[in-house]
């Protein structure tokens, strides 16, 4: 019989910031301190396992925290937070995501220069909370076109993006925002990482006759990735390790396509093709 064809997406696997915050979290690791992340390092349990497994801790804030080092993630943190670990002497490794520090750092120059804030995104994200703390000014969270009306009096308004946001949504608000607002200024702040991979992976989904989307079920981009590839392809599975496959999915298949989310490591996904080579058709 045929072997099935695998086609594995080019930019799978952990994205630049993820990338980095692992290997900042390793390296540390090495140190003789312990040490804790400032809540799980990505959405993806299977690494955050390991990682405790070598003796990685996780803590949720500073209030009973006594010693170690505290690695704080791609997210980023509530500037709050640094000032509490700065004044009780906790050495701090910051992980912050080149992006988002560069948002955080443009949130905090608009304030300066008297512009209310509007951020586009999800307000419950970690990452966005972390960016409202850097605004010494009013700031909006609008992630839908019916909450634009909270800002429809602001005179100079300053608008940036949650750094995972989908290019679509951040021109919509945009455009609305642009019909109200005297003067704007608008940083365009998305992530390529997410994107890109969205668009690879439709593509992928178009000319497979399955498509396995790889990562944790708590991951927001990973979801979002296998909503998009489900609407192009109908027999697309979000799975979190090979032990998620079932056999019957792959009946008549003769090609697959694999992507993931941007927390997703490479020996997860080596895991899935070794147990599609292996699967009995
Ligand atoms: S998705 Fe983009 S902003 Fe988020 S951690 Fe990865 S590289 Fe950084």
């Amino acid at each position: 019989m045929k072997k099935m064809e695998i086609v594995i997406a080019k930019n799978a696997g952990f994205c630049f910031g993820v990338k980095r915050a692992i290997n900042l979290v390793v390296k540390a690791g090495e140190g003789k301190k312990s040490l804790y992340t400032l809540g799980p390092i990505i959405h993806n349990p299977q690494v955050v396992d390991k990682l405790e497994k070598q003796g990685v801790g996780i803590i949720y804030d500073l209030h009973k925290f006594k010693k170690g080092r505290i690695v704080v993630r791609s997210h980023g943190a509530d500037l709050s937070f640094f000032k509490e670990a700065r004044e009780k002497g906790i050495e701090i490794v910051d992980a912050t995501c080149p992006f988002v520090k560069s948002a955080q750092n443009l949130i905090k120059q608009l304030s300066k220069d008297n512009y209310k804030v509007v951020i586009v995104g999800e307000k419950d994200h970690p990452e966005v909370k972390g960016l409202i703390s850097y605004a010494n000014t009013e700031v909006e969270v609008i992630q839908k076109t019916n909450q634009l009306k909270n800002v429809f009096c602001w005179k100079r308004i300053g608008v940036i993006s949650q750094t995972t946001q989908s290019r679509e949504n951040f021109k919509i608000i945009v455009s609305g925002l642009l019909q109200h607002t005297k003067e704007i200024k608008i940083y365009n702040t998305i992530c390529e990482a997410t994107q890109d991979r969205q668009n690879e992976a439709k593509k992928i989904a178009q000319r497979v006759n399955l498509m396995l989307i790889i990562g944790g079920y708590n991951s927001a981009n990973t979801n979002r990735l296998a909503r998009t590839c489900k609407e192009i392809q109908k027999k697309t599975y979000h799975i979190e390790t090979e032990k998620d496959l079932e056999t019957s999915w792959f009946k008549n298949v003769k090609k697959v396509g694999i992507s993931t989310g941007t927390s997703t490591p490479q020996w997860i996904i080596e895991e899935v093709v070794k147990k599609l080579r292996r699967l009995k058709l």
